[in-house]
């Protein structure tokens, strides 16, 4: 078996590796798609000491700095299942394999709910955005809307206010979802417009978003708003549910994690944004992937 086997392939898994790789013990990395949500990046703005760089070539970079290190990396395999054997953690591949780990770092991250509707797709990184922590500078001084009324979007919306000229909040259902301080803190802001019983059904634009169209349910019109930005907010999907009932998760189907990164299953930790820590980023997923490398090795010393 390895010593420790990394499941992903996104800045989590890479740090977990090279710190676990740096201890002189067997690692590996089993990957669906090297790289992770970085490959799907345009600018990336926030990984402190670089100032500017582009989400293919970050991925790039990881892969590099991963095969610097004797790590086997198997790529286009996806984790099928999770079961704690006697002396080892079994790790289920979907073409039927499956692999050994002593340790187990689990980081197959996570995905944005998307709305389905045109334009979302064509747009992407052309005005619709998903992470305001990433992209809300880009927007400085321009109008945009947040979909979704819940904690992310609210949230979202507070953060937008203050960069932005304008910000439309839309929600589908009759009232906001988010907490009342949140929601409070909402309504005092002067440049921030709520719209309920909002139904967006296309994101508009010829290079760049140019506007969003909308269906007020309650008067059944069509409407719409000139805008450049669009933040999609309507929640965020960690890939676990191959995980089954193997490996403690919480409601919203993160991994439950301690301060070591470690998971309620002996010898099993996580990291990055498949787990409950509440802020979701390159540099956090990083440093939580080292960390939790460093605890495997800590675990494997002592067991
Ligand atoms: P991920 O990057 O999601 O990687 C997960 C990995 O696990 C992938 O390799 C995936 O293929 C693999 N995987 C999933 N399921 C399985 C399975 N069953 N078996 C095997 N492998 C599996 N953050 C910033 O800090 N700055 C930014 O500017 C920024 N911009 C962003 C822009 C966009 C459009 C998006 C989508 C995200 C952005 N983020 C940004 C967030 C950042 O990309 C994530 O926080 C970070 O990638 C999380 O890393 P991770 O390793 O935890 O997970």
């Amino acid at each position: 078996p390895y010593d420790v086997l990394v499941v992903g392939g996104g800045p989590a898994s890479a740090s977990a590796a090279i710190y676990a790789a740096r201890k002189g013990i067997r690692t590996g990395i089993v990957a669906e798609r090297f790289g992770g949500q970085v490959n799907d990046t345009a600018g990336i703005e926030n990984f402190i000491s670089v100032k500017r760089t582009e989400g293919p070539k970050f991925a790039a970079n990881l892969e590099e700095h991963v095969k610097d290190y004797d790590i086997d990396v198997m790529n286009l395999q996806r984790a099928t299942g999770l079961e704690r054997k006697q002396d080892f953690v079994e790790i289920e591949l979907e073409n039927g394999a499956s692999l050994k780990g002593k340790s187990v770092v689990l980081s197959t991250g996570a995905r944005w709910r998307k709305i389905g509707v045109p334009g979302e797709d064509e747009f992407r990184n052309k005005g619709v955005a998903y992470c305001p922590h990433c992209d809300g500078p880009l927007f400085e001084g321009k109008d945009v809307s947040v979909i979704g009324g819940g904690n992310s979007g609210v949230e979202a919306a507070i953060d937008l206010a203050g960069i932005v000229n304008h910000v439309t909040v839309l929600e589908f259902s009759s009232e906001l979802k988010a907490d009342s301080v949140l929601q409070e803190r909402l309504h005092s802001l002067p440049n921030v417009t709520v719209l309920t019983n909002a139904k967006t059904t296309e994101i508009t634009g010829e290079d760049n978003v140019n506007g969003l169209t909308y269906i007020d349910r309650e008067t059944e019109t069509e409407q719409h708003i000139e805008l450049e930005g669009v933040f999609v907010q309507i929640g965020l999907l960690p890939n676990t549910d191959w995980l089954g009932d193997s490996v403690e998760r919480n409601k919203f189907g993160e991994i439950v994690v301690d301060r070591h990164g470690a998971t309620n299953v002996p010898g099993v930790f996580a990291a990055g944004d498949c787990t409950d820590d509440p802020n979701k980023q390159i540099i956090i997923s990083m440093g939580s992937g080292a960390n939790t490398a460093l605890n495997a090795f800590d675990y494997l010393i002592r067991n």
